[in-house]
C-alpha cells in the first residue's frame, strides 16, 4: 500500500505537523531517557509529570494567559462543556444566555437548558447561519450567570472578529476551531473551552481557561469529576488524564513556538484563507461562498457549487487529485476547506490551483 501523506483539509480530527508526528514516532516506543513510551508512564511519575507542566507552561506562554486563570486539561471532548459550564455556573434563579449561531452554539444551549434558565441573546438561524449578530443584536442581561458564545463556526463557516465587552457577567467561548490560530485577550473571558483535535493535537483532550476567582464559585453539589474548582485545585490530575494526548499536544504547542507563536499562526490563516475565499470570489459564481463576507472565517471557509452534481463531481476530482476531507458537514452538506494551524501555505496553493482549473473545465 502507497504511504504518502495527502493534502488534509479536514474538519477534524484534523492535519498535524509532519515535523510533530515525526518527533512522537522517534520517540513512541521508548520516551528520552524514561525507558518506557509516554503511554506506559505513570501520570504520578516525574517523566509524565513534566510532560505535563510542559503543555501548561507552553500553552499559557503562547496565548498570554494571566496568572489569575487556571488551565485545565479535561476529558469528554468540547461537549461535555456543553453541560460542565452551565452545571457549574448556572445556579438556581439565576438566568444564562446563549448566542446562537450555529449546530455546537445550538448544541450548548440545548445542554444548558437542561440545567436551568436560558435566553437567547440573539440567533442568525433565520440566515442559516450565515452571518454572525452585531454586538448592538446581543440581549443580555448584567444579571446573567454568563453570556456563551461560539469564536468559530466550523460547519457554517463564520468566525467572530472581535469579541463582545460583557462587563462584569462572565463572557464564556467555546474556541474548540479556532484557538490557537490567533492572538487573544485572555481578560476579557470568564471561561474558554476547546477540544484538541482541530489546532491543539489529537482528540482525547479538552482544554479549559477559566479565571480563578471565578471558577472557585462553581456549585459543589455535583459529581467531583464534573467541578472545576476539583480540577483546579489537582492541575488537571484528580484522576489519570488523557496522558498521550497531553504530550502530543506539548509538542504542538513547541511546534507553534517554534514557527513563530500565534501571530504567526494568524498571519497564516489570513494569507490561506485569502487564496481560497480568492477562488471563490473569481470565480463568476461557479463557487458560491456560503457565509457573508463581513462573518468569515478564517479556519472553514465553506461554499457550494450550483448543483449538488457538480458538488459531488468536484468532491471526487478533489479526492483522484490527493485533496481529503473538503466535503461539508454531513448536517448541511456542500463543500468546506478547513485551514488550520498544520495545513501548509504549499497545500492551500496547490488546491486553489486545483479549484481554479475544475472551474475552467467544468465552468
Ligand atoms: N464545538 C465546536 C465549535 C466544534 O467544532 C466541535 C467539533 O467539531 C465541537 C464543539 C464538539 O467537539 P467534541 O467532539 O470535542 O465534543
Amino acid at each position: 500500500t502507497e504511504r504518502r501523506r495527502v493534502d488534509n483539509f479536514g474538519a477534524g480530527p484534523a492535519a498535524l505537523p509532519l515535523e510533530v508526528l515525526e518527533q512522537a514516532q522517534a520517540e513512541f516506543v521508548v520516551y528520552k531517557d524514561a525507558g518506557m513510551s509516554v503511554m506506559e508512564m505513570s501520570h504520578r511519575s516525574k517523566a509524565y509529570e513534566e510532560i505535563h507542566q510542559r503543555a501548561e507552561a507552553l500553552l499559557r506562554e503562547l496565548l498570554a494567559v494571566p496568572d489569575d486563570y487556571a488551565v485545565l486539561f479535561l476529558q469528554g471532548g468540547a461537549s461535555l462543556q456543553f453541560g460542565m459550564v452551565p452545571l457549574n455556573f448556572l445556579t438556581a434563579g439565576r438566568r444564562a444566555s446563549y448566542v446562537l449561531t450555529g449546530h455546537f452554539a445550538e448544541k450548548a444551549y440545548e445542554d444548558a437548558k437542561v440545567v436551568g434558565e436560558v435566553h437567547v441573546a440573539a440567533s442568525t438561524k433565520d440566515d442559516g447561519y450565515r452571518r454572525l449578530p452585531s454586538v448592538e443584536e446581543l440581549q443580555w442581561d448584567e444579571a446573567d450567570a454568563y453570556l456563551h458564545i461560539t469564536s468559530n463556526n466550523t460547519i457554517f463557516g463564520t468566525q467572530w472578529r472581535s469579541f463582545p465587552d460583557t462587563g462584569r457577567v462572565p463572557l464564556v467561548a467555546d474556541m474548540s476551531s479556532d484557538i490557537l490560530s490567533r492572538p487573544i485577550d485572555v481578560a476579557k473571558f470568564g471561561l474558554i473551552y476547546a477540544g484538541a483535535q482541530k489546532n491543539l493535537g489529537p482528540s482525547g483532550v479538552t482544554v479549559v481557561i477559566a479565571r480563578q476567582a471565578w471558577l472557585e464559585t462553581c456549585r459543589k453539589d455535583i459529581p467531583k469529576m464534573l467541578r472545576y474548582d476539583v480540577h483546579a485545585k489537582n492541575r488537571s490530575l484528580y484522576n489519570t488524564p488523557p496522558t498521550f494526548s497531553i504530550y502530543m499536544m506539548g509538542l504542538v504547542l513547541a511546534w507553534v513556538k517554534a514557527q513563530g507563536g500565534v501571530t504567526e499562526m494568524a498571519r497564516r490563516a489570513e494569507e490561506k484563507s485569502a487564496r481560497i475565499y480568492g477562488v471563490i470570489d473569481e470565480s463568476d459564481g461557479f463557487y458560491l461562498g456560503y457565509a457573508d463576507p463581513g462573518s468569515r472565517s478564517r479556519m472553514n471557509v465553506t461554499f457550494r457549487l450550483r448543483t449538488p452534481e457538480l458538488e459531488q463531481a468536484f468532491l471526487a476530482a478533489a479526492k483522484d487529485a490527493g485533496f481529503v476531507g473538503l466535503n461539508g458537514h454531513r448536517s448541511v452538506g456542500g463543500c468546506r476547506v478547513s485551514l488550520y494551524n498544520a495545513v501548509t501555505l504549499e497545500a492551500t496553493e496547490r488546491l486553489a490551483e486545483f479549484m481554479r482549473d475544475f472551474a475552467r473545465k467544468n465552468g
